[in-house]
């Protein structure tokens, strides 16, 4: 099992190294290799996805990355820019699938900015499309406007191909969960949107066993922080799917908690912690290095046909929880506060 191993910038350094550790002790024969990736890809090369890391991910079985961004090259033009690394190989590898599960662990629901009740055995997984949309439209850029100045511009943009797929590993995912699956859009005032919506509900033909309601994306913010157990699987497109999971993120207590998978349609894939490189508290070792092991999981189970392992770790992690370990962002008076090298060694212990 090869897999490239991108640690970026920021934490993405501190958070890689102790999931390794992690991973090392699943008596499961890995073969990592190492590549810059963002910031550090930029400093080796002059571009923050080198030719060399981009070639590595292609070859790999998985690719595992922490974060990038670092506000050094904050000035840099946007196609040097940290951020471009991740794009690029979303881009290139056809990453289209993002799956963003939020749960709420048992031990975790007093974290959470919301009250324990509205939050506690929360479970929703959030599909977003990451390949096409206003991120990827064409034209966009910033011009002379008529009227004098200048004038912003992007493009929000779905083919019927692209919806189609993503609707089906929603469906696919449903599946696996409570059949449920709740489209969100912005149907009232995007042409996009009514295309999606019209696509989706033709392919939800296919998949008769699924319950499909659609809601409008501004809803969807304001029920997922009033209500949020009504959902099961979110599928959206990318600006939506953006904002919608690092809110519902912070359901779940902590940025610091959340994996994520991207895959391609044979479920090759990329996986990452959803937070960024943190520079605020990069190098301190406090970062939550949950988010990128419990990414690892999900690796070994979509990726690596390694589901067992899959399971044994994410069972280290909520044993570890249960024993009171806390990384600093998800502490609560009483607990053991840790440091990200004691809690990976923690959940390394309960393997
Ligand atoms: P961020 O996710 O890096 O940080 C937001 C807040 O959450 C910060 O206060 C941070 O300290 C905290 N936080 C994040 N991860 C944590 C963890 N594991 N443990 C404890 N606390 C954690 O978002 P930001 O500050 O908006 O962005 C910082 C940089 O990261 C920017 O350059 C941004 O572009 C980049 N970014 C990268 C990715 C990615 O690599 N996929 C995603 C988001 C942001």
């Amino acid at each position: 099992m090869k897999i490239a191993v991108l640690p970026g910038d920021g934490i993405g350094k501190e958070i890689i190294a102790e999931t390794l550790k992690v991973l090392g002790r699943l008596g499961l024969k890995f073969e990592f290799e190492e590549a810059p990736v963002g910031g550090a890809g930029y400093a080796a090369s002059g571009h923050p996805l080198p030719q060399e890391t981009l070639a590595l991910a292609k070859q790999a079985d998985a690719i595992l990355f922490g974060a990038v961004g670092d506000p050094k090259y904050d000035n840099l033009e946007s196609a040097k820019r940290p951020e471009q690394a991740i794009l690029g190989l979303r881009k290139a590898l056809e990453l289209f699938a993002n799956l963003r599960p939020a749960q709420v662990y048992e031990e975790l629901a007093d974290a959470s900015s919301l009250r324990a009740e509205v939050v506690a055995g929360l479970d929703i997984l959030i599909v977003r499309e990451l390949t096409g949309d206003i991120y990827f439209g064409e034209p966009k850029g910033i011009r002379a406007h008529a009227s004098g100045g200048r004038e912003g511009f992007d493009t929000m943009r779905y083919s019927e191909a692209e919806i189609r797929r993503i609707a089906r590993v929603a469906f696919e995912a449903a599946r696996k969960r409570s059949r449920k699956v709740c489209s969100v859009d912005k149907a009232n005032v995007l042409e996009t949107s009514r295309l999606w919506r019209e696509v989706v509900t033709q392919e939800a033909k296919q998949f008769g066993d699924i319950a499909l309601s659609h809601m409008y994306v501004d809803n969807c913010a304001m029920q997922l922080v009033r209500n949020p157990k009504q959902f099961d699987v979110i599928v959206t497109g990318n600006l939506f799917g953006d904002i919608l999971s690092d809110e519902a993120s912070m359901l779940t207590g902590s940025i610091g908690m959340l994996p994520s998978a991207s895959l391609d349609a044979n479920n090759k894939g990329l996986y990452e912690p959803i937070h960024g490189s943190a520079p605020d508290i990069a190098g301190k070792g406090i970062a939550n290095p949950l988010a990128t092991i419990l990414s690892a999981a999900l690796m070994l189970r979509h990726s690596l046909n390694q589901g067992a392992a899959a399971q044994r770790l994410e069972g280290a992690v909520k044993k570890t929880l249960r024993d009171g370990f806390r990384t600093a962002d998800i502490y609560t008076a009483g607990k053991r506060k840790v440091s990200t090298a004691e809690m990976a060694s923690a959940v390394a212990e309960r393997l």
